[in-house]
């Protein structure tokens, strides 16, 4: 029996096939809210909320149940799984999207369950705006934190029910291409500080290998993605940031400055992860060691001496003014 869950997800829960420079895989396990949930399972108590076909595999539950991952919101209703087919032969940071079937996600209503509504922790992981807004609607109690991520489908055919989710989360993650086409900016720190200015708390702008930047109320923060000789396939690194991400505030209960800075680099070595094998491959086999021999790589990688005892850098004698 899971733990009383601390976290909610909504999001996509999918079979894809994705055309990588390392080859083709059909029909594996993926979805936002599935690497969601696998990521953030390994900090935290979390509940999905989504919908499969009857084409679903028994054992694809067993595997999230069998993680701790409460799948009593994942309904299962006569129909196709939804299906996403994307390639990454252009450019391994985005995806080009040659299919999406949403099959039974056309027609589905989230119904929270009494055990789902008051949880402190909420994403709204990239599916229709107007699914995540009821399940936004749904919570007796606001969360501490709510977190959104969206795609560019959903910003050109669902636009003014994203911006009015927007409005109502504390933080978006989101693509650096997808950031721009959302406000129409030619450069993200503008759109994140306009995104601000409209009452999130903290805007993630996920770059790919580059890695992650945080725009916060507060602070502006970069993490570095993990540099990968191979990267086999990039499907479900975005989700997997926001697993590790919100799971790791989950599991600490604190949402303040330091917890998000550190909380940006547990998003970017889970998205390492995910990144190293076809769909949940490495992401579901991790050991608490990998975990943390990676976090500790990235403390090695972003680690500087600042200049002690007030000195500055050595700038030549005649521009001293
Ligand atoms: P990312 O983490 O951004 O790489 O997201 C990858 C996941 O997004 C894939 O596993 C897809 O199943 C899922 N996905 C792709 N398109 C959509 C969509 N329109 N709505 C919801 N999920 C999607």
């Amino acid at each position: 029996m899971p733990d009383t869950p601390k976290m909610l997800v909504v999001g996509s829960v999918a079979y894809d096939s994705v055309d990588t420079p390392t080859g083709k895989n059909h029909d594996q396990l993926g979805g936002s809210a599935t690497f969601f949930s696998v990521a953030s399972s390994y900090f935290t108590d979390v509940a999905v909320v989504a919908v499969v076909g009857e084409d679903f595999d028994l054992g694809d539950r067993e595997m999230l149940s069998d993680r701790g991952i409460d799948t009593s919101g994942l309904v299962q209703v006569d129909g196709k799984t939804f299906r996403w087919t994307g390639s990454y032969r252009e450019d391994l940071n985005s995806a080009v999207t040659l299919d999406t079937q949403l099959n039974v996600f056309a027609d589905f209503a989230p119904e929270l369950g009494d055990a789902h509504t008051d949880l402190p922790f909420l994403f709204l992981a990239n599916i229709d705006p107007n699914l995540q807004s009821s399940v936004l609607s749904q919570m007796t109690t606001r969360p501490k934190m709510v977190a959104c991520d969206t795609m560019n489908l959903w910003i050109d055919i669902a636009r003014p029910a994203l911006v009015s989710l927007i409005e109502n989360v504390d933080v978006l993650l989101i693509n650096e291409a997808e950031c721009l086409q959302l406000t129409g900016c030619n450069s993200v720190a503008l759109a994140a500080a306009g995104l601000l200015e409209n009452g999130l708390r903290a805007v993630v702008i996920k770059r790919g290998e580059y890695g992650a930047v945080v725009f916060h109320n507060n602070f502006t923060f970069a993490v570095p993605a993990y540099p990968l000789v191979t990267v086999v396939d990039p499907t479900g690194a975005g989700d997997s940031f926001a697993g590790g991400f919100l799971g790791y505030l989950s599991s600490i209960d604190d949402t303040g400055d330091d917890a998000i800075r550190r909380a940006s680099v547990v998003g970017s070595v889970m998205a390492s992860f995910a990144v190293e094998s076809y769909g949940l491959e490495r992401l579901r086999a991790l050991s608490a060691s990998d975990i943390n021999a990676r976090f500790d790589a990235f403390v090695q990688l972003t680690r500087f001496h600042p200049l002690g005892g007030g000195q500055g850098l050595p700038i030549r004698a005649q521009f001293n003014n």
